[in-house]
């Protein structure tokens, strides 16, 4: 049996030995950022995700960024033209999302522990606040009598079903996400008394999954919950927000997910709301599987050393700027993800190695045991689907190295 391999890295050119990113050979690249290492973003292939995503996906579909997968501002910008909104979990991310020129109307806010400083710094700006808590209801009546305006909110359910084969689960079961199905009622009661400006339900239940037809269950119980929700409580919905959960393929023998059933799916939800809640707008909101696809970390080979046989590629870069390439951000079991020497794209002598950082742990390692051609001190090792939760999901002051450098292409 042979052993199961990447899928194909098709986001970035290759001339030659060299890999390409925004029209120029990486090692010009490298030259032009100053130094390594860094997260190359290349905006043509940014659009081109968005694009081919829209082709599959019913026109009545909003589509959303959930910023916190990459939030360099720039790529914001970018990504603020493409899609219909943005999904902040921060008050730094609403800053930047507002920065980027995103439409406030179109701008929503999930996440546990919002402090008072940040409802307020949402109600102040129009957004929309995914309640988590009945906490949340209660000090965002306060805040809009305080400041004289209407806070727009939606509630974020805590389904009672998971979603089957996701990398990460964030609904179903005991979760410090979102208000538990069954106490929904009672949350929607309590909108209704404090004249809240309810707009609908917001239902994620998980991350990274490559399994269409577990992504369509998914969202017709979503769906199905949602309108449940409200007949019983008898209130409009204008938002009906069913989360995201699409993935990419990182580890062997992973593959690109087919939108297709995804995408016709959603056109029957899409009909069924007509009927349903005519006046709610469906929404899916995605990170990873809009920007990690476009996105590569770059290190520079210092140090080539033997140890008993093995080959170890000592490099400048490392788990503290890119900590899900090292495992240790969510994987149960180690998984290389896919890799290549830069400058040495198409040479066929190959070898068995490892490539781990400048820190003081085993666990600095970026592609462990892996076929790549031979390279040497000076060489660029170049970590594929690395746009999304890369930097800023990294520990970058463990062990005080230089931070990383981002620059979008
Ligand atoms: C993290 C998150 C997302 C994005 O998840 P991806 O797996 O990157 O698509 C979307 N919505 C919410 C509420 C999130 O917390």
């Amino acid at each position: 049996m042979t052993p199961p391999i990447h899928a194909p890295m098709t986001s970035f050119a290759v001339c030659g030995d060299d890999l390409m990113v925004g029209g120029v050979t990486l090692a010009q690249l490298a030259v032009r950022v100053g130094r390594t290492p860094f997260y190359a973003y290349d905006r043509a292939a940014l659009s081109a995700r968005v694009e081919a995503l829209r082709t599959r996906l019913p026109a009545a579909i909003s589509l959303h960024y959930a910023i916190k997968a990459n939030p360099m501002p720039a790529l914001v910008c970018h990504m603020a033209r493409l899609v219909d909104g943005l999904d902040v979990a921060s008050g730094q991310e609403l800053r930047v999302a507002l920065d980027a020129g995103m439409d406030a109307a179109e701008i929503s806010f999930a996440g546990p522990a919002k402090t008072a400083t940040e409802l307020a710094q949402a109600v102040a700006a129009g957004i929309l606040l995914n309640c988590e808590s009945m906490r949340e209801i209660e000090l965002l009546a306060q805040i809009g009598h305080e400041l004289g305006l209407r806070p727009r909110v939606a509630l974020r359910v805590n389904p009672d079903f998971e979603l089957k084969s996701s990398g990460m689960k964030m609904g179903g079961g005991p979760k410090q996400f979102g208000i538990d199905a069954e106490l929904t009622p009672q949350a929607l009661a309590r909108v209704r008394e404090l004249d809240l400006g309810f707009e609908g339900f917001h239902i994620f239940s998980g991350s990274q999954n490559l399994r269409p037809q577990a992504i369509i269950e998914a969202q017709q119980k979503a769906y199905a919950l949602a309108h449940k929700l409200a007949v019983e409580s008898d209130v409009d919905i204008s938002v009906l927000n069913l989360g995201g959960g699409l993935g990419i393929p990182y580890f062997p023998g992973e593959q690109s997910l087919d939108l297709a059933p995804v995408g016709e799916n959603l056109a029957e939800l899409v009909e069924r709301a007509r009927q349903d809640m005519p006046r709610a707008r469906l929404v899916i909101e995605l990170g990873r599987y809009l920007v990690g696809e476009s996105g590569i970390y770059v290190c520079r080979v210092i140090d080539r050393k033997v140890s008993r046989g093995q080959v170890f590629l000592v490099t400048d870069g490392g788990l503290h700027h890119h900590l899900s390439a090292s495992g240790n951000f969510g994987q149960v079991i180690r998984k290389n993800y896919p890799a290549a020497i830069g400058n040495r794209m198409q040479s066929d002598q190959r070898e068995i190695a490892s490539v781990v950082g400048p820190l003081c742990t085993p666990l600095d390692l970026l592609a462990d045991r892996m076929e790549l051609p031979c390279a040497r001190a000076g060489d660029l090792v170049v970590i594929f689907q690395s746009g999304a939760y890369g930097a800023s999901a990294s520990p970058q002051g463990f062990l005080s190295h230089p931070a990383v450098v981002e620059v979008l292409v």
